[in-house]
């Protein structure tokens, strides 16, 4: 299905969706909006689908990938859930939050979506189009970002042909952009309940705090320890690379700079003039696209404060602005 050089683009109506699930099941590679980024997706139990991900991509194969299901229910398929799981599930899905969780013996996905870690990382995302694919078919969507990697992620479906048309069999276009704008947070969760967040997202683990000292309490009182470091493999130093020098925490812009701005410091394009931080996530890719197309060869950015979703921003930033190696 996919290696031929026609992707199609098509508005993302029952019809559409209906197609869309008959390429996943043949293997395809499908764009879909979530309301985080535009995910690449491929059924994850089968390690054909999978490895078309990573060669429309140019991933590097040690990536671990992201499972999407439709909630709890079909999660508990693949991955044994502690208590704090469980708890996260039901209160935070379908939202913008992956859990690392123990792979369960068995689990029938492909081994390049764990990339042989005994763990997997699973997501219910709230995007009613990611939804209506999710309730199509009968597998869960291995989906990473639909970009080339190391590049740009993509928040709507012309950040998407960008990169990966002639690569992919089709993109679900929503009309509009993606709400969060940010990939997911990522929290990994050990069998005694301890956490650890291993990728900054939309969803700030400082608002769960209280939830999960009142869980831990009121369930098992778990041990305190924090066994085993969980590594995220794949959270390279250099990421979402506009393919030009970025300088961070810029308070003048140069000559020869595409200036992104925020708050009390106006750009070429705005994050969020009124400095609002969650309008700065939803645009954050989009200003990083235009500044990447923009005949000025390099870029700055204002500063952005690290508070709530504002940690995630300047993470993806630094990674924009690392150099690429
Ligand atoms: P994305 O590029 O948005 O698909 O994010 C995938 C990222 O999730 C990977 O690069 C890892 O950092 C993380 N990840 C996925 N699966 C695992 C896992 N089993 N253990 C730890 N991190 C994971
Ligand atoms: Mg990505």
């Amino acid at each position: 299905m996919s290696g031929k050089n026609v992707t199609e683009v098509a508005l993302a109506d029952a019809q559409a969706i209906a197609r869309a699930a008959r390429i996943l099941e043949q293997g395809g590679l499908v764009a879909i909006p979530t309301e985080t980024v535009y995910g690449l997706a491929a059924r994850a139990d089968s390690a054909e689908a999978v490895a078309r991900i990573y060669a429309a991509k140019g991933r590097p194969s040690f990536n671990p990938l992201i499972v999407h299901v439709r909630g709890a229910q079909q999660a508990q398929m693949f991955a044994r859930f502690p208590t704090y799981a469980q708890h996260l599930a039901q209160t935070q899905w379908p939202g913008p939050l992956t859990m690392v969780l123990p792979r369960r013996d068995g689990a029938d996905l492909a081994e390049a979506v764990t990339a042989g870690l005994a763990t997997v990382a699973l997501r219910s995302p709230a995007h009613p189009v990611m939804r209506a694919v999710l309730e199509a078919v009968p597998f869960p969507l291995a989906a990473p970002s639909a970009n080339r990697s190391g590049f740009i992620s993509p928040t709507r479906a012309a950040h998407v042909t960008t990169s990966l048309d002639g690569r992919i069999d089709m993109v679900l276009d929503d009309g509009g952009a993606c709400e969060a704008g940010i990939e997911s947070t990522i929290l990994a969760i050990r069998e005694d309940n301890s956490w650890e967040e291993l990728r900054a997202g939309p969803l700030d683990p400082q608002s769960l705090d209280l939830d999960f000292q009142r869980h831990v309490r009121a369930s098992d009182g778990s041990s305190d320890g924090s066994p085993g470091t969980i590594t995220a493999p794949g959270q390279l130093a250099s990421h979402y690379a506009p393919g030009k020098p970025v300088r961070l925490n810029a308070r003048e812009v140069a000559q020869d700079e595409f200036m992104i701005g925020f708050a009390g410091f106006a750009g070429d394009c705005n994050l969020s003039l009124a400095g609002d931080l969650d309008e700065a996530a939803a645009q954050l890719y989009h200003c990083l696209h235009l500044a990447a197309a923009s005949p000025k060869p390099k870029i700055s950015v204002a500063p952005i404060p690290a508070e709530g979703i504002g940690r995630a921003i300047n993470d993806r930033l630094r990674r924009a602005a690392a150099p690429v190696t």
